[in-house]
């Protein structure tokens, strides 16, 4: 295969690929709309969704209500269910052909599986679980001056890079952000030589955008060549069976009761008294990493860098530190209230109320006076 990417003006727009599942739009979709028309306007070009699935024109346009200008419609009854080798394919034949400058993918199960496999087809970069994303040079300074530590005099001299020894202008190039060494580094990362610069990025970490029905009128609706048998296929899905069990929804929670090793000495206890908390708040129950590595909840609850970002209304956090993996998932939560019996715990330093106490105590009172104040009203 010859790769023609290299010859970086022939590349322009924004592209975000937007995940279907039995022909509903998934919520990283509106994120990533809303996150890529920003980035689209800072290059001063189109923002274009791509869309596959079978039968799937319909749900189309909503995406410009959130910011598309045009959705790129792959319809085929073999893309009717996810495949890695159906969509890499057809993805990837039409990048080539359409030739976009950025690629953005939700960094879903399925984003996580797509998206390096079509880098590698398309021999681009692709950085992965990103967090931030910039295409400005002016705006990310403006981030790093805030969300780092770096001297001013190394922030204002950034804009050109070294490239195989030469100096490569970075003002378009797409600055992609993500958390590195376990969290307790920043790193931000661009693809100078190949088009079109690739990015995963993490769910729930993206504002989605107000909807405009007037702009999802006006969205324009294109459906690309491609070509796609049985024979480019090596998978079948015989059969789709789903979880029996319903997966904790914390990504669009507004409030959210989290349990931390603070419950070790009454798990079954200390979970209870989290989940009458947010029956009561009318939330859901979410873990630190030593609670779902304990087994003690299961994965889906997780909130951390290695689960789920989440800002919700309200984040409690019961018996829970504070590490910087932790906060990593919740420190943008509208308002944090945590509960922990050690008065230095790093969690203070973010929560809006602390309480310093026992959780088994507390909880059930906080449950107690929030039933109380309902019923007053
Ligand atoms: C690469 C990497 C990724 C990671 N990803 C994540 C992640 O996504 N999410 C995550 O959470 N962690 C993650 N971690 C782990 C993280 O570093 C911490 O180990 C973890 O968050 C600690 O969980 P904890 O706060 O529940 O436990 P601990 O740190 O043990 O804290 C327990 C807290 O409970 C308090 N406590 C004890 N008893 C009571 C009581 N009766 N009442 C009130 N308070 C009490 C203690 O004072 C203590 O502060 C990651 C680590 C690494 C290296």
């Amino acid at each position: 295969m010859a790769f023609n990417n290299t010859d970086l003006a022939a590349f322009k727009d924004v592209w975000v690929f937007c995940e279907q599942r039995e022909g509903k739009l998934m919520p990283t979709d509106f994120e990533l709309i809303s996150e890529g028309r920003r980035l689209a306007d800072e290059l001063g070009v189109d923002l274009c969704g791509l869309l596959l699935g079978d039968n799937v024109e319909g749900i189309a346009k909503e995406l410009g209500g959130y910011g598309a200008d045009k959705v790129y419609v792959c319809d085929h009854p073999l893309l009717k269910t996810y495949t890695t080798d159906a969509y890499a394919k057809v993805i990837c034949d039409v990048i080539e052909d359409l030739k976009p400058e950025a690629f953005l993918i939700g960094a879903t199960n399925i984003g996580r599986d797509l998206g390096p496999r079509c880098a590698a087809r398309l021999h681009t970069g692709l950085c992965a679980d990103c967090t931030h994303l910039d295409v400005d040079m002016g705006i990310y300074k403006d981030f790093l001056r805030e969300a780092s530590t770096l001297p001013e005099e190394k922030i204002e001299g950034m804009g050109v890079a070294k490239v195989l020894g030469q100096d490569h202008d970075v003002s378009r190039d797409l600055k992609m952000t993500r958390p590195a060494f376990g969290g307790h580094l920043m790193a931000s990362i661009i693809c100078p030589r190949f088009r079109p610069t690739m990015a995963t990025v993490r769910p729930g970490v993206m504002k989605k955008a107000p909807f405009d029905q007037a702009k999802a009128d006006a969205c324009e609706i294109v459906k690309p060549a491609f070509s796609l048998s049985e024979a480019d296929m090596e998978t079948e899905v015989v059969e789709v069976v789903k979880a029996a069990k319903k997966l904790v929804d914390l990504i669009g929670a507004d409030f959210i009761v989290s349990v931390g090793r603070g419950i070790s000495k009454d798990v079954e206890g200390g979970i209870k008294l989290a989940e009458e908390l947010a029956a009561e708040l009318g939330g859901v129950v979410g873990g630190s990493r030593a609670v779902i590595d304990s087994g003690w909840l299961s994965a889906d609850h997780q909130v951390g860098q290695t689960g789920k970002t989440v800002h919700p209304k309200v984040y409690v956090a019961l018996g829970i530190s504070g590490a910087i993996q932790h906060k990593a998932g919740m420190q943008d939560s509208e308002c944090i209230i945590a509960v922990n019996k050690n008065d230095t715990a790093p969690i203070f330093e973010i929560a809006d109320y602390g309480i310093c106490g026992d959780l088994f105590k507390v909880t059930p009172m906080l449950t107690e006076a929030i039933r109380a104040a309902k019923a007053a009203k």
